[in-house]
């Protein structure tokens, strides 16, 4: 099994950096993985953290229309370049916990994605140097306020509310390129998405080589690489999870916002 690079809070407050064992103990580093973070003489039991999302990044850059059929169902033409946009790092929520319903929110999709961790500053690079500065994989779930996206042309408050960017559970270092993605709805076992990540249009080395010419990419930084076909709107009590293999699954649910 690939190495789980978590990050985790204790009952006191304390935020630390960790590998997650088997037995669910976790070794805790001294400093983020991607800043040379090392094992330190600490071991938190089973029972005395929980999982915050593996990473705090100072900006999540999201790709849309990345896959062919998504860009179908959307009605819109594949991009002849990556189209990114922003998600305020208050988006971020850790698996298991609620994803809150806007009240204003008509239509609340799910969007399983791949996201990329970037371990180093990046400006100007090329795809073959974005390749040697990501430093690991996660889980995400870029979630779309549907009815305000297409309300509003451009899409901060569609995908910027609280909660709405579930990531997680933790970080791999390595991922088989053919890696099927897939989300599943509550109990159903057929998947509402289900892909390979190499199908989609760009690769991630080459979304962290678009995004570098426009803006400096920063450790601990979060890529979105776009969902695939398949999206749909969850409801309050909705249960959703997004597998990616070789990483794991990240489950979040949905609660109306009060
Ligand atoms: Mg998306």
């Amino acid at each position: 099994m690939a190495q789980r690079y978590v990050r985790v809070k204790t009952p006191q407050g304390q935020i630390y950096y960790g590998l997650l064992q088997l037995n669910r103990t976790v070794a805790v580093l001294d400093a983020p993985p991607w800043l040379g973070g090392q094992p330190i003489d600490l071991t938190l039991a089973a029972e005395t953290y929980r999982l915050l999302a593996p990473c705090a990044p100072s900006k999540i850059v999201g790709v849309g229309r990345n896959y062919a059929a998504h860009a179908a169902e959307m009605g819109t033409d594949i991009p002849k370049e990556p189209l990114i946009f922003l998600k305020p790092p208050t988006t971020i929520t850790a698996d298991r916990q609620a994803i809150f319903y806007p009240k204003q929110c008509r239509r609340l999709d799910y969007e399983g994605e791949l996201a990329v961790v970037i371990g180093d500053r990046i400006r100007h690079c090329t795809a073959e140097q974005a390749l040697g500065k990501i430093w690991g994989y996660t889980i995400a779930n870029d979630v779309t306020a549907r009815d305000l996206q297409r309300k509003d042309g451009q899409w901060t408050r569609a995908k910027g509310f609280d909660s709405f960017c579930p990531l997680g559970p933790w970080i791999v270092r390595e991922l088989s390129a053919g890696a099927k993605i897939q989300t599943f709805l509550n109990d159903d076992p057929q998947p509402k998405q289900s892909a390979a990540i190499d199908t989609a249009i760009f690769s991630p080395a080459a979304i962290v080589a678009f995004i570098s010419e426009i803006m400096s990419l920063s450790p601990g930084d979060v890529i979105l690489t776009g969902t695939p076909e398949g999206i749909g709107p969850m409801q309050d009590g909705d249960r959703v999870r997004v597998e990616i293999e070789g990483i794991g699954s990240l489950e979040n649910h949905v609660v109306t916002e009060n």
